[in-house]
């Protein structure tokens, strides 16, 4: 039986009507790969670099870095690896780098937008990347996006640098797949026309959410208000969905609603393909979707989409079998 227990946590997912999903971790550590896949993710879907800096007195140079990508990539053994380029800002201030401070820091200067103003951040980060990307299957994805010119310029950027280091495609170099983060409303609306320019998105719903319903992922009095369940939260992932499909990309979520049973099945409902969790809801969203055909979460996330609040979404879940993982 434990044998059973290990193959099927092993085993990549299939809907009863035969459609795959990828499901992968959320990873910050090379030394966090193993138990994720003992747990039965394929693949690291967000592993979010701001911890390289928070938990230390320093901002760890590009060397540093580049040792700490390289062992992702070395501990994944040729399963793909999406690395978000610093998301510093909001909610992840960083004491040591003694960034001005804001009024608004969640509307501010923020992830991409803090890279495109600080070549000295930028630079050795994405030198790093692009180094340690040659030795497997690395994307590289960029957050916070809100307009199509920060994708242009950060783009600019990463094929500056892949020059620079003699490793752009044409000089031998791996080609690495860019892919952004779509967690401000305004990329939502503009997928149609930013997945021309990528490779992937992942959807952060945490961010999406905030954003979406102006509620301050943080805030105690309004933590219920902050729901990813919310029917305008939902109708932005079916809009960014339709908006990749139009130039044959795939969307993964990398946000907190993946991990979340009824939020992992309204999502695959939605067209999402990679869902990208806590290595502890595996597990849970595995048994979860093996237990449903496609077309049941297509029909369960079109209801979804039509209801009035995050409430009346939850309440769908007795439609789903077992939702207790
Ligand atoms: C998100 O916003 O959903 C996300 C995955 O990014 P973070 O939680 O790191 O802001
Ligand atoms: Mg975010």
């Amino acid at each position: 039986r434990q044998a059973e227990e290990a193959r099927s946590r092993l085993q990549p997912v299939t809907t009863l009507d035969g459609h795959g999903l990828e499901i992968a971790a959320n990873v910050n550590k090379p030394e966090q790969v193993a138990k994720a896949l003992d747990q039965g993710a394929e693949s690291v879907g967000l592993m979010r670099t701001e911890f390289l800096f928070l938990e230390r007195d320093h901002v760890p140079d590009e060397e540093e870095q580049f040792v700490v990508y390289r062992d992702m990539v070395r501990a994944l053994g040729g399963r793909p690896l999406i690395v978000r380029t610093l998301d510093i800002g909001g909610d992840k201030q960083v004491p040591h780098l003694d960034l001005p401070v804001e009024e608004n820091p969640f509307l501010g200067l923020r992830g991409a937008r803090l890279c495109l103003a600080r070549d000295d951040l930028m630079l050795p980060q994405l030198r790093a990347l692009v180094r340690a990307a040659q030795e497997g299957p690395l994307s590289l994805m960029f957050p916070m996006i809100s307009t199509l010119d920060e994708v242009r310029r950060l783009r600019e950027r990463l094929a500056e640098v892949q020059q620079s280091l003699g490793l752009a495609p044409e000089q031998g170099g791996r080609r690495i797949p860019v892919g952004i983060m779509i967690e401000v409303p305004s990329a939502a609306m503009m997928a149609d026309r930013l997945a021309a320019h990528v490779d992937f998105f992942s959807i952060g719903t945490n961010d999406l959410t905030q954003y979406a319903l102006a509620v301050d992922r943080q805030h105690p009095q309004l933590a219920t208000m902050a729901d990813s369940l919310h029917p305008a939260v939902l109708r932005l992932v079916a809009q960014t969905v339709d908006g990749a499909r139009r130039h044959g990309r795939w969307v993964g979520v990398c946000g907190g609603l993946a991990g979340e049973p009824l939020g992992a099945a309204l999502l695959a409902g939605l067209g999402v393909q990679e869902l990208s969790m806590s290595v502890g809801d595996i597990a849970g969203v595995k048994a979860l979707l093996r237990r449903h055909s496609l077309a049941e979460l297509q029909a369960l996330a079109k209801a979804a989409l039509d209801m009035d609040d995050g409430d009346a979404v939850r309440a769908l879940a007795a439609q789903l079998r077992d939702t207790a993982p």
